[in-house]
């Protein structure tokens, strides 16, 4: 019997305690559930005076994360590829198929076959520490699942609710439509129109291609865009952007995009693009006015839309009474931990961000957090042993 239904038995403001607490059930959490539970730790809503529990609370009302809310035409063949959930392979579909319909039902085919202590929907407001002692439990306030006090936080929260919208001058005088990628519905709604797409990136190049070619495209980026000149190589570029975004959050600069480090690949809808001419970058418009923008060089193109492909960032606001950051807006880490706070682990973040290091961090966090012997035993031991140096 899933855990789920539990939920409605979860009484609002009610203090529940779990060793651990995983924030989001996508890609990385699934993982970090998987593996907690494979290390012995149990349900904390099934066993709640067990040793050694976890609960895994997610925002999303079904299985999926945030791929159910994926754009209809990011299809399983458009994707950069999904790595399997741990020990379980996806079944081949259709490559046709709306990866919003088809990764989910993955996701929930998983979670059949290993149920996880998953209260949905329910979002995490904010985490703190429980009181002055560092070495103290954090708690976790939700907006449905009342307050749980915990000993370690696996934060999975992704990325898809922190759109990064960049400000330009004279953006709120505009009169035509501006959205963001997570907003797109369908290359249609845009049929005859003019539209200004902005961001280097996958889904810049994607929706580029789509609305291109219905519409008139222009295609804004700060930087000139770095195509590869060859196949992107999983063992070797993969393996060396992994190395610099993990040495940039291990040095505590806040992550750019993964595209940032890799460049763009010659991707069949690249090559459309390039082929009908919308892949004709132009620097990046110094300002927006109500019926168009202006051009770096000065000139006006009117557009009816404008479509800020401009990524995400971390989704971590929920963290911030932790005050985990540093004075560069970055969090240092180390491995999957938070530098100086071994009991705070952050998955798919930073180098984790994609399905398949999202995988290996949530198993890499639970390795971690086991290390640490925490547990119900362990904490009412060290509530009794006198602080270290009295
Ligand atoms: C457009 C796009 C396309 C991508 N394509 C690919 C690809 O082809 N291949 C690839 O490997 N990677 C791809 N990625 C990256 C990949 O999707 C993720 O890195 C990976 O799925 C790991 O997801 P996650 O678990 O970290 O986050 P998500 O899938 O975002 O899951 C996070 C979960 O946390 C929940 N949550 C968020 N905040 C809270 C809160 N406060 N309280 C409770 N729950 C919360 C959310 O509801 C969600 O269910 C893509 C990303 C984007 C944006």
């Amino acid at each position: 019997m899933p855990d789920e239904i539990l939920t409605d038995e979860i009484t609002a403001g009610a203090v529940r305690f779990a060793t651990v607490v995983v924030i989001g059930a996508g890609q990385a959490g699934l993982s970090a559930g998987f593996h907690l539970k494979r290390r012995g730790f149990v349900s904390a809503l099934a066993a709640p005076d067990a040793d050694r529990t976890f609960v895994m609370l997610d925002a999303n009302p079904g299985p999926g994360g945030a791929w159910q809310h994926r754009w209809e035409s990011l299809t399983m063949a458009t994707v950069n590829g999904i790595f399997d959930l741990p020990t379980f392979a996806r079944t081949p579909g259709s490559e046709d198929e709306s990866s919003r319909d088809a990764v989910p039902r993955y996701f929930a085919e998983f979670e059949e076959a290993h149920p996880l202590p998953i209260v949905r929907p329910v979002r995490v407001l904010e985490a703190a520490r429980a009181d002055s002692d560092p070495r103290g439990d954090f708690l976790v306030r939700t907006d449905g699942a009342g307050i749980w006090r915990a000993s370690a936080i696996i934060n999975a929260t992704g990325t898809w609710n922190n759109p990064l919208l960049p400000s330009i001058r004279g953006q709120e005088s505009f009169e035509g439509r501006q959205l963001h990628t997570r907003d797109y519905v369908s290359a249609e709604e845009f049929a005859g129109q003019r539209v200004a797409i902005v961001g280097g990136g996958i889904s810049a190049v994607q929706q580029l291609e789509e609305i291109s070619r219905g519409a008139q495209a222009f295609w804004y980026t700060r930087r000139e865009p770095v195509f590869l000149e060859h196949d992107f190589n999983p063992e070797v570029e993969g393996r060396n952007t992994i190395a610099r975004v993990t040495a940039d959050v291990e040095a505590g600069e806040p992550a750019s995009s993964v595209v940032s480090y890799t460049g763009l690949g010659w991707s069949p809808y690249a090559i459309a693009a390039r082929e009908r001419g919308a892949l004709e970058r132009r620097p990046m418009f110094t300002a927006i006015e109500p019926e168009g923008v202006r051009e770096a060089d000065g000139s006006f193109t009117p557009v009816d839309a404008i479509l800020w492909a401009t990524g995400f960032r971390a989704d971590l606001t929920h963290l911030d009474g932790l005050g985990l950051r540093n004075d560069r807006g970055g969090i240092t880490m180390r491995g999957t931990q938070v530098a100086d706070e071994p009991r705070i682990h952050l998955i798919g973040f930073g180098p984790s961000q994609s399905t398949v290091g999202a995988n290996r961090a949530g198993r890499d966090a639970v390795r971690a957090i086991e290390k640490l012997g925490l547990g119900r035993s362990e904490r009412n031991a060290s509530r009794r042993a006198p602080a270290v140096g009295r």
